[in-house]
């Protein structure tokens, strides 16, 4: 058996499509405004898309750079001006900041109601008691494209490989929320030897590493659901952290890396810029 694609690229068109019209019912344009620290080549082409889809549904991009030997207090001092910016609805901090600002400080200090990755402290608790209003952005897509391949959820055994904030932590609440057994795999897993045999379990497998191919083709359930968040760059090519090629005659769905999750996140980001301009109202 071969696998079938997900791809996201056609999902996000279709919900696009939707916020597009329900932007242009809002009184005015929303704005969403960028913070990037330092120059990252993977931050700078995820900005870039950003700034593409937000003209593409009506929405005000403000990229705001700033050089990289930026002060943690000015960079804190610049969140306080846009926090109180009426007409800024969304902050996002672009990833990764140089290394001596601390990431988790930054992102507490953005107003929980401008925070459009859903990964302010506050956003986070309320995504553990099933009442978040925005989500994080990559997790919330894995949602979507498991949704597309219109699976019962209930019950099935889930693993998840990688457990950042990002990622693996809050896609294992949402899948608790469906009723999924949920097992986060991570660095320990493998250096314990026990990577494979949970992967083997796997009816759902989610994995978000970063670490190429990481996953082999032949540990794959028969018919599990694949979905590779992961991309890394190897010699020129973009590639996941599952062995395509081998999993994809295992898998009953898996999607490509690229075009899988990645074309949803920014989908997933101006969705949440919807609800928070509708939350500020
Ligand atoms: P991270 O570095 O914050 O976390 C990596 C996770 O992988 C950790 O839980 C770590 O313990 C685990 N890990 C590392 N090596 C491992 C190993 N050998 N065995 C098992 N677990 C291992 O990463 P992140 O920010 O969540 O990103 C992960 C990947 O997903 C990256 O390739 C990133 O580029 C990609 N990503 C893609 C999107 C998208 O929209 N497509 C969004 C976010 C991240």
């Amino acid at each position: 058996m071969v696998a079938k694609l997900l791809e996201g690229k056609q999902i996000a068109e279709t919900i696009k499509a939707e916020l597009k019209s329900q932007i242009a019912a809002l009184r005015s344009k929303p704005v969403l405004a960028s913070i990037m620290v330092g120059e990252n080549v993977g931050s700078e082409a995820y900005a870039k898309s950003q700034a593409k889809t937000a003209e593409a549904l009506g929405v005000i991009y403000q990229p705001h750079k700033f050089v990289s030997d930026t002060s943690q207090a000015q960079l804190s001092e610049f969140i306080g001006e846009l926090n109180s910016d009426n007409r800024v609805n969304g902050i996002i901090l672009q990833m990764p900041l140089p290394d001596h600002l601390d990431y988790k400080k930054a992102i507490s200090l953005i107003k929980p109601e401008k925070d459009v990755e859903g990964i302010h402290p506050e956003n986070m608790g309320k995504l553990i008691c099933g009442s978040g209003r925005v989500v994080p952005c990559t997790a919330n897509a894995v949602m979507e494209l498991l949704n597309s391949t219109q699976t019962d959820l209930y019950g099935k055994e889930a693993v998840i490989v990688g457990h950042s904030g990002i990622v693996g932590k809050p896609l294992a609440l949402l899948l608790l929320e469906k009723l999924v057994t949920v097992t986060v795999c991570h660095i320990a897993t493998s250096k314990a030897n026990k990577l494979k045999e949970h992967v083997a379990r796997a009816e759902i497998l989610i994995v978000a590493t970063g670490k190429p191919e990481l996953i082999k083709g032949s540990w794959i359930r028969e018919d599990a659901i694949v979905i590779d968040v992961g991309i890394s760059r190897v010699g020129g090519k973009l590639v996941g952290d599952v062995e395509f090629e081998a999993a994809k005659t295992k898998a009953s769905f898996i999607t490509p890396v690229p075009g899988g999750v990645g074309p949803l996140t920014v989908a997933m980001l101006m969705r949440n810029l919807v609800a928070c301009v509708r939350a500020q109202l």
